[in-house]
Formats: structure tokens, sequence, C-alpha cells
């Protein structure tokens, strides 16, 4: 008997992906299988030493013992602020066009919170990470699907989106380099999303936590380098994937005033911000990391790829091999569906790949795998995923 019955934007929530996956995995381990996830992307190595001691620095430091301001220190803000100058040439009013998040994540929910009504719109693309999605539902909001598929390079069709729909519209998300796709955009990509945000007045979100994670020598892009791109939108971005600090939960928003603070006021009444000593670390993370250690990250995602890229399709499997992200996004072998796919290599191989439908309906027919194990598991499941498909 159900004692307490759940709002029903939560019934709305289909279950957190990662949490069925991890059931299957216990389920499977239990059974005996030595299972290798390559389900979630979360970085196999450890945060680089300089962060970890600043961290204990200002750990040791009874002032940052006490509750941080929510919006960040400001010498944390002036930090991305100067980062942002650096690696993207764009200018940023620490005071006001920054924000200290708990991770991304967070972020999408408080955006929707600050702007959603019950019953407007946000733009969704379709297939995508789940939090664009959910936080829309999680604030009374509807989403609207923008496919993304393989013959429009993974890029939504702005054209597409009903005129009836862009005027309920009050958020547009957008993720390049993208996950779980991993396809990246380029400026005439992002000057299209501006000119569409500014003629039906619809706030840009641009999600960017892969910004610095790409190959052959490819520099992704910053929303915020383009022109226009302050007038309408805010770029989330994160430390989590480019210093391997997934679990510190420190990222920023940055962009537009006015969403910024409205992103403010709502984190003042939910969470009272990022444990100082980690916004110290994130400091250092983002002033102080040499560029070789970024390089270095990437030159070992590189040959993983590399390595996934030759196995899958030597087999026959259909692999994009991406400019960035560490992930590869795949087509399922013919006859079978993302699901079916995904069942057959944790109960063949052993291996734990995520179905492509798991981040929309536009991503049934595909499989992606997340890079982020150790090269010597990576080489076992690619060796298991050959044997299953010989
Ligand atoms: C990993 C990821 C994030 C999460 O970033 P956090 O800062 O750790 O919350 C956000 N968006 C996308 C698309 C991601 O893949």
């Amino acid at each position: 008997m159900t004692k307490y019955f759940r709002s029903g934007r939560l019934k709305q929530i289909p279950p957190y992906l990662f949490a069925e996956i991890s059931r299957k995995i216990a389920r499977a381990r239990k059974s005996g299988i030595d299972v290798i996830s390559l389900g979630i992307g979360d970085p196999d190595m450890p945060t680089p030493k300089h962060i970890i001691a600043e961290l204990e620095r200002a750990a040791n430091d009874p002032k940052n013992h006490r509750y941080p301001d929510y919006e960040g220190l400001l010498s944390f803000r002036q930090a991305v602020s100067d980062w942002y100058k650096k690696r993207h040439n764009v200018s940023l009013d620490a005071a006001r066009e920054v924000l200290a998040l708990i991770g991304s994540k967070e972020g999408s929910l408080h955006l929707s919170l600050a702007f959603i009504n019950p019953g407007d719109y946000a733009l969704v693309p379709n297939p995508s990470y789940t939090t664009y999605r959910t936080a829309t539902i999680l604030a009374n909001g509807f989403v609207h699907d923008m496919p993304l598929v393989e013959d429009n390079d993974f890029l939504p069709q702005l054209d597409d989106v009903p005129k009836e729909i862009a005027e309920k519209t009050k958020i547009l998300y957008v993720s390049y380099p993208n996950n779980p796709t991993t396809a990246v955009a380029e400026k005439e990509f992002y000057k299209a999303v501006i000119d569409f945000a500014r003629d039906n007045n619809i706030i840009v979100c641009s999600d960017n936590p892969y910004s610095e994670i790409a190959f052959d020598g490819y520099r992704p892009l910053s929303f915020l380098e383009v022109e226009g791109a302050k007038d309408v939108g805010v770029e989330f971005n994160s430390l989590s994937k480019p210093y391997n600090m997934t679990g510190w939960r420190i990222g920023m928003a940055v962009g537009n005033e006015e969403i910024i603070s409205a992103i403010a006021t709502v984190k003042n009444n939910v969470d009272s911000g990022v444990f100082n000593a980690v916004q110290y670390a994130g400091i250092t993370a983002l002033l102080n990391t040499p560029e070789s250690d970024i390089a270095a990250l990437n030159s070992v995602y590189q040959r993983r790829r590399d390595l996934a890229y030759e196995t899958l399709t030597s087999v026959g499997i259909k692999a994009r091999k991406p400019k960035a992200t560490f992930y590869m996004w795949c087509r399922v072998p013919e006859n079978h569906t993302s699901a079916s796919f995904a069942t057959l290599m944790l109960e063949k191989a052993g291996v734990v790949v995520t179905p492509g439908s798991a981040y929309g309906i536009h991503g049934e027919g595909y499989f992606r795998i997340s890079l982020t194990v150790p090269d010597a598991r990576l080489e076992e499941a690619m060796a298991r995923i050959k044997k299953t498909m010989a």
C-alpha cells in the first residue's frame, strides 16, 4: 500500500537511467560475471595533485568552515572570468556575470525554477543528457523535443519548431561537444541559435562541460564567443571533466546578467553554495593547471578512442570517431534494438553499454560507450565485444 503519493511532476520523471544500469550490473556481478561498465561518463583518472593540495590547505583554514557565499567567492568567480578570457577570449564581469554552481547539473534545475511557469515550454534535444528534460518537468514545464539526427550532424533544426510552440518557449538547450552523440557545433550554428532566441525571446542555455575534452588539435567553442550570445543566454561549464573532479561538485554559470541573477536568487533559497575549500581548489584547477596536463588527459582518451573505434569497426559496428567528448556513439547491428544490444553485451560479453534510447526516442538504434575506464579494462572489454560479435 502506498501511503505517500508522489507529486504529479515526480511521477512524470522516468527512472534515472544510471540507477537502472547499476541495478543490472549488480545482478550480473552477483551471478559471477566480471562486469566492465562502459556505461557512465565518469573519469577514471584521479584529480591532479596540485588541486588536492590546495583543498587540503584551504580545508585547514577555519575561515572556510563557515557558510560560503551562495553566489561563490569573488576570487573563484574572478578565476572563471580569467579562464574564459584566456581560453575563449570572452570577457565576463566576475561580480555580475559569473555564478558558482554545485556542478552544471544543478544549474539546469535552478534555471528552470527561475524561468519556467506551469505550461511553459523548453526546447530539448532528443537524444540528450536527461537533466534538461527532467529539470523542465520538475518546474511543471513542457518539453518540446528537437530531434538530433545523423543526417543533420546531430544539430537541431530550429526551423522545424512550430511557431505556436516557440511562442510558449522560455528556454532552449544546446550542448556541444554533445553527450551522447559526440557531435560538435561551429559558429554558424550558434549564430542561428542566437537569432532564433532573439526573434522569439527565448533564453539559450549552452551546457558545455566537454569544452576541454577534444582530439586531433580540435578546440571546441564557447557559445559566448559568438556575437550577441550574452544578450540571449548563459553557458554552464564544469570542473568535473577536464580536471577529473566529478565528485567535488563544482561548476559555473556565465553570461547574461539578468539570467545569472535569477538563478542566483533560486540558489539563495535552495542551497548555500559550494564549500569554500572546494572553490579554492577550483581556482587552482582553473588558473594553475598546466596545459600539458589537459593535453596528457586528452591523449589518454584519444588512444582509447582509437582502440575502441578500430575494434568496433572491425566487427562491422558503425561508430563515429569523435572530435571531442570521451564517448563513442555507435549504431547497433542490424536486427537489434538499442535495448536488445545492450542486453546482449551485458549477458554475453559482460560489458555495459548504454542503450541510445535511454537518451530519448531519437537515440533508438544507437548505443553509447564511455572511455572512462582504465586502459587494461577497455582492452579487455574490446576483446570481449570482438569475440561476442565474431
Ligand atoms: C557530465 C555532464 C554534466 C555534469 O556536470 P556536473 O558539473 O558534474 O554536474 C552536465 N552536462 C552534461 C552534458 C554532462 O555530460
